[in-house]
């Protein structure tokens, strides 16, 4: 039988939007040490827009979006919907692309005209063992230093352009990492963003601990890692790359409107996309639990 006081609480948790699957989670989350957000899309609003590009000599700006646009075509990411309406608005004809292939955590990679076409970010130019070109560099740690994320377009080996877009830290964002602090507890940020961008974000909401450049297949990894430091490590995600960390997580948390994978490897669902009921399920769970001691 549930005992009378959990079952209170959790109808409790459900009319402030917090659906609780497992209340072993529920219990453990007035004692978490670290909590872990996801970045984009969960303490960024993860709308990015293309606000700047950079081409190296010699080749045509329009062109070369226009082909990161046919390498994008297939890619749902939010970094492919940006370049495409990046693409659309300056007019620019896109290229048919054959043979798309998800790069997970680095980008995507496509055939146009024959020719085998990437986009993506530090990761993907770390796998191709590619590096920036020295005229492009500046342009990206300007980017990087306003807290936005770069991607670069490369044709057969070689590192055509890159693509500046910017993401808005949720405003909420702030307040929930200052009351988790109140209440004792460390926060981390994990993403697979650069480590330029995740710094910058880091930096202005008061993050304890940074984890970027960070592959999806990894993820868990990181929050295993700070659970061998001895800690009660709470994840917070929406991607479906955030999935073995949720699972991983002594209490995973999945925001509502995340994917299905992400809700259905949570313990806990936060329905109505507010961060800010992390602070109320910690809040939650020590009241009701407190109760029954
Ligand atoms: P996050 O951890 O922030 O949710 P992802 O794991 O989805 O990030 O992506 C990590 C990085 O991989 C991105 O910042 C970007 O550099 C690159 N990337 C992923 N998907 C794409 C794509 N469709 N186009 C370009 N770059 C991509
Ligand atoms: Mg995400």
């Amino acid at each position: 039988a549930i005992p009378l006081v959990v079952a209170i609480n959790t109808s409790m948790a459900a009319r402030n939007g917090i659906l609780v699957r497992d209340r072993i989670a529920m219990e453990d989350a007035r004692n978490l040490d670290s909590i872990v957000f996801d970045k984009t899309g969960t303490l960024t609003e993860g709308e990015h827009g293309v606000v700047g590009q950079a081409t190296v000599e010699g080749v045509d700006a329009d062109e070369t979006l226009a082909l990161a646009a046919a390498v994008e075509g297939d890619s749902e990411h939010m970094i492919a919907r940006a370049i495409r309406e990046a693409a659309n608005e300056r007019g620019v004809d896109v290229p048919a692309a054959e043979d798309f292939e998800a790069l997970k955590g680095r980008g995507v990679r496509a055939s146009v005209d024959g020719r085998e076409v990437y986009v993506g970010g530090p990761n993907l130019l770390d796998h191709l063992e590619s590096d920036v070109p020295a005229e492009l560099q500046s342009f990206a740690d300007d980017a990087g230093e306003n807290a936005q994320t770069v991607v670069y377009l490369v044709r057969e080996g070689e590192l055509l352009a890159a693509f500046a877009m910017a993401d808005v830290i949720r405003q909420e964002s702030h307040r929930v990492v200052d009351a988790l602090h109140d209440l004792g507890i460390e926060v981390a940020m994990l993403t697979g963003d650069s480590r330029d961008v995740a710094n910058a974000v880091a930096d202005e909401l008061g993050i304890d601990t940074v984890f970027a450049e960070v592959l999806p297949e990894d993820k868990d990894v990181t929050v295993q890692e700070l659970q061998d430091q001895g800690k009660l490590v709470g994840m917070v995600g929406d991607g479906v790359n955030d999935a073995p960390a949720l699972t991983r997580a002594d209490v995973g948390i999945a925001i509502g409107s995340g994917t299905d994978v992400a809700v259905q490897s949570a313990d806990v669902i936060l329905v109505q996309n507010n961060p800010m009921d992390v602070v109320r399920l910690v809040k939650l769970s020590t009241a009701s639990y407190r109760k029954m001691q």
